[in-house]
């Protein structure tokens, strides 16, 4: 079905599009444009209820599938999500925004986490230890959990999904996702994928909608896990609220992503550099570098050439050719940012490049900001303490890469943090003493691979295990450990004591 024509979009439940119950519609919006594309379901308590039954239903025998099979459904998956990419991509800078090769980029990310789950059969191994007693012996299993939801944000409609629902089904779980209400056809869509591929019904479903969508599926008793990604209100409301209804919650938050420049790095490098990281997508990546902790003399230096650079950002719609940088998702995340730059002057730092008025002629409504860039920055300033995810980067100033690290570990978010530096020693001291999850060393955004896990601490992450590598196989699974005897001489004699094996 071509979804891209459809006015109202449908949810997905046990293999196939049905209508959904709830009444409420939200509207889907281009916002290079600011034309509203198609209308989005905002699915209720019944909607969610329908979700799980079908989950349920399918649970028994996805779990009891052999891991190879789940593992060849995600190599099918996975070559027809490559087969589909270019069309992909387009569906997802037409509702988020970010340009083509960007959105391209991101689904390539997204590709790695199945190519990682297809590895799924040696993953699950367990341990096995021969005679831990006389002829007793011991192994370890990981079994599913049941019924996982996932709950993702705008800015990556196709990625972030792909970090949670192959590594769980490929674990034998079935899995309803809930997709941001702003992005929600590229979810639909991987749901048809998936069924091309050859996935049992019921094992996957979506149900698009807002608060009403992800309460019915906090409350749910029939939801095992939980995974979120968003912002960290709401993570922390997420982890809460899940735990209390004794599911197993993961909950990745926002984010103040630091960059640390020391007066040895190559400036011409590490400016290059950053301006993908704070501009790419706008800003809205929750690795974005938004503070930029210029050490010594390195500040007037890196202003100057960051300046000329914001300045050169091709500003456009994210399908014309020659675009840098796309439009933020909203006419509401718009007016957010250009009032936080406003603050930023007011509360006293310098504007060095300007975003609050651009022109990208014949786009007159869509949502556009342009980059942004302030110097002299203070730990104090509302540009510093929040979380701005728009093309606006900051620049602070410290006397030490001692005080440097001390201002990253000070902030309440900690999910990224980089350092640009030409030192060996400088460059593993950041390492072993910043208190963040993901570290780069002259790489400006370190999201880790596939085979990694990623995930911040703080204030960036509610929850004990990191999303996709061996932390999302962790999550997806329980451990269990069998102790096993298979005596042959008939003996047998009451033990009252605590069983020992020695
Ligand atoms: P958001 O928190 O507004 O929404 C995320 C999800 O929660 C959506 O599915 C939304 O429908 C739902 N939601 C929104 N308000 C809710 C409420 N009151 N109660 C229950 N559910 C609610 O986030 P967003 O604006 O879609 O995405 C941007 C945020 O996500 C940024 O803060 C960004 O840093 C963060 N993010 C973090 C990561 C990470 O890995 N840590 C990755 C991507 C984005």
């Amino acid at each position: 079905m071509d979804l891209t024509t459809l006015e109202r979009l449908p949810l997905w439940i046990d293999g196939r599009a049905v209508a959904a119950h709830t009444s409420r519609y939200g509207e889907v919006t281009n916002p290079a444009t600011g034309e509203v594309i198609r209308h989005v379901p905002l699915g209720d308590a019944d909607d969610v209820d329908a979700a799980v039954a079908a989950a349920a239903a399918a649970l028994p025998a996805w779990r009891a599938a052999p891991s190879l099979r789940r593992a060849r459904m995600l190599m099918r998956f996975r070559d027809l999500m490559e087969t589909h990419k270019k069309e992909l991509a387009k569906l997802v800078s037409q509702e988020h925004g970010k340009t083509l090769t960007d959105a391209e980029g991101s689904i390539t990310r997204g590709i790695e986490v199945i190519e990682f789950a297809t590895g799924i059969p040696h993953l699950l191994k367990g341990e096995f230890s021969e005679n831990v007693g006389t002829e007793v012996d011991s192994f370890s299993l990981r079994q599913p959990v049941g019924v996982c939801a996932g709950i993702t944000p705008f800015n990556f409609p196709a990625m972030v999904p792909m970090w949670m629902f192959p590594v769980a089904i490929a674990c034998g779980n079935t899995f309803i996702l809930k997709p941001s209400e702003r992005v929600p056809t590229m979810s639909l869509r991987m749901a048809e994928l998936l069924k091309e591929a050859g996935l049992p019904d019921g094992v996957f479903n979506v149900v698009p909608g807002d608060k009403v969508a992800v309460d019915a599926i906090l409350a749910h008793p029939g939801i095992k896990a939980v995974s979120f990604v968003g912002s960290t209100p709401i993570a922390k409301y997420i982890y809460e609220t899940g735990a209390r209804n004794g599911k197993r919650v993961q909950a990745l938050g926002g984010a103040k992503n630091h960059a640390v420049v020391l007066p040895d790095a190559d400036l011409a490098f590490a400016t290059e550099a950053l301006i993908g990281a704070a501009y790419g997508s706008a800003g809205e990546r929750c690795m974005a570098v938004s503070a930029v902790v210029a050490v010594g003399d390195a500040g007037d230096r890196l202003c100057e050439r960051l300046a000329d650079r914001a300045r050169a950002v091709a500003l456009g719609p994210g399908d014309a050719p020659g675009s840098d940088m796309g439009p933020v998702i909203t006419c509401a995340a718009r007016d957010r940012i250009v009032g936080l730059i406003d603050r930023g002057v007011d509360e006293g730092a310098m504007l060095v490049v300007d975003g609050r008025k651009p022109s990208v002629p014949g786009h007159e409504s869509g949502f556009f900001v342009g980059t942004t860039l302030f110097d002299h920055v203070t730990p104090q300033m509302t540009i510093y303490r929040e979380e701005i995810f728009g093309p606006v980067l900051v620049i602070l100033r410290a006397e030490s890469l001692d005080a440097a690290i001390d201002l990253v570990n000070a902030n309440p978010y900690a999910n990224g943090a980089a350092l640009f530096t030409r030192s060996g020693y400088a460059a593993r001291r950041f390492q072993e003493h910043v208190e963040v999850g993901m570290i780069g060393i002259n790489v400006p955004i370190p999201v880790p691979m596939a085979f990694y896990s990623f995930g911040g601490w703080r204030g960036s992450l509610f929850g004990d295990l990191h999303v996709h590598g061996m932390d999302g196989v962790r999550f997806y699974t329980r451990g269990k450990a069998v102790t096993s005897r298979w005596p042959n001489d008939g003996s047998a004699a009451p033990g009252f004591h605590m069983p020992t094996m020695g």
